[in-house]
């Protein structure tokens, strides 16, 4: 299971959440137990900082971003 970033809107609160792929709700802040938290954007789609190989290309795996547009 993917782990998401949400942030709490209430106390401003950032935590990873493990969530099922079937689960669409935003999971309570982990300190202050408010639902009123978002999503922040997935790990997955985060780029390596550390890449110096200027040759070969950056391949995301496949599927593991989700569908959110990219083509
Ligand atoms: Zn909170």
């Amino acid at each position: 299971m993917p782990i998401y970033e949400y942030k709490c809107n209430e106390c401003g609160l950032a935590f990873e959440e493990l969530v099922s792929a079937s689960s669409t709700e935003a999971p309570m802040c982990t300190a202050c137990k408010s639902p009123n938290t978002v999503k922040l954007i997935s790990a997955c789609c985060k780029q390596s900082a550390s890449s110096t190989s200027g040759g070969e290309s950056y391949a995301p795996p496949a599927g593991g971003c989700g569908s959110s547009g990219f083509s």
